[in-house]
């Protein structure tokens, strides 16, 4: 079998893009994939794939590395995400070519379903969802963090699991993530997710000496290499590769067995990723010891649920592992087309927020209100 062709897909609703990929063999299979939604990543993976054209895509370790060495490793995000798009479609190949679940091919099944979180920042929200049998919710923002938790565990009692999110904001002192973090304790916070950004490993060090709840963080690392110094240092309880840029299965995989000699657990990131790398990382996590609990966003525009089928479904906050061959996914053509959009013409809709200035939060509002 040799790989023939890679094409780029880009779907949007509302300023919330995705971008995948298929790679086409010249036996009729194809792979899909998917990457973190930034133009330069769809560059890249044109970049990327003439170099695979012509190869056999069986060999999946070869071709990371000759993705990986043509720019000698300095790739960043960017060509991590390329990456990370082209390899989930090269084990989704694989998985068709040999009638096999991409869980087997990596591993075999650890468990035959994964326990699943989603996001609620009220009250409100928060019992809608355990309503709808979610244990595990995680909240987001630093902006009233403890009113907020304060309602949600009032809300939904002890029973239900709560993480908290800082979002690993550059303009977080590391004293005041400290301090967040010790008023957290009381509530049992499940994991407490990059409370200063993880570039800085000293400074999430500091943070990780002087609380007493789990740490998380890894959603903005970029291979093994990117993650090493958490992990080795024990920086971190949870460590959360994002399946659309930290550089493909493989590479998760063994973030996973790093991370496991260390005690580590494991809980992908998928809060600004699309449908396919989300179940890319499902057929992952069914097959590692050190799973935690799998991210799963509900509430996202109504493109993400429409774009790929089958939609994974969560049933009592947990979802069962995919049986067909490959991902068991494929997108949905008319709907890539009816959601088609540029990723050049677009921003964020946090970036055409008109409420946000582009200042850091220290300079916007009095202390108070983000701490309090
Ligand atoms: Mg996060």
């Amino acid at each position: 079998m040799k790989i023939t062709d890679v094409k780029t897909y880009t779907a949007g609703q509302d300023g919330r893009n995705f971008l995948f990929c298929r790679v086409f063999t010249d036996e009729g299979i194809y792979g899909v994939g998917e990457a973190t939604a930034w133009p330069s990543i769809q560059t890249e993976i044109h970049h990327k794939a003439s170099l695979i054209i012509g190869e056999d895509p069986f060999n999946i370790e070869r071709l990371w590395s000759k993705m990986f060495l043509q720019t000698h490793g300095m790739s960043g995000i960017v060509g991590a995400g390329a990456i990370s798009a082209i390899e989930i479609a090269l084990w989704d190949i694989k998985g068709k070519a040999f009638n096999m679940p991409v869980w087997q091919l990596l591993g075999g099944q650890m468990r035959e379903r994964l326990r699943v979180y989603t996001h609620a920042n009220t009250a409100e929200r928060a019992r809608e969802l355990v309503d709808q049998g979610f244990t595990g919710l995680k909240m987001g923002g630093i902006e009233h963090c403890i009113r907020d938790i304060t309602a949600i565990r009032n809300e939904v009692g002890d029973d239900i699991d709560i993480m908290v999110d800082l979002h690993g904001m550059p303009w977080m002192t590391t004293r005041d993530a400290i301090s967040m973090g010790r008023r957290l304790e009381e509530f049992g916070v499940f994991f407490y997710e990059e409370p200063v950004a993880p570039e800085n490993v000293e400074a999430l060090a500091r943070v990780s000496e002087a609380i007493n709840i789990p740490l998380a963080a890894g959603e903005r690392l970029a291979y093994v290499f990117g993650a090493r110094e958490l992990i080795e240092r024990e920086i971190v309880d949870v460590i959360q590769p994002d399946a659309g840029r930290f550089g493909g299965l493989s590479q998760m995989k063994k973030l996973a067995g790093m991370a496991e000699a260390h005690y580590i657990q494991f809980a992908p990131h998928d809060g600004s990723l699309g449908p396919v790398g989300e179940i890319a990382s499902l057929h992952l996590c069914a097959t590692l010891p050190n799973f935690l609990i799998w991210e799963h966003r509900t509430g996202d525009v109504q493109a993400r649920y429409e774009v790929m089928a089958p939609q994974p479904e969560v049933v009592d906050s947990y979802i069962a592992i995919p049986e067909g061959p490959g991902l068991g996914v494929d997108l949905v053509d008319e709907e890539i087309e009816r959601y088609a959009c540029d990723l050049l013409g677009g921003h964020s809709s946090y970036a055409e927020d008109n409420t946000y200035d582009s200042q850091y939060v220290y300079a916007r509002f009095p202390r108070k209100r983000w701490l309090g």
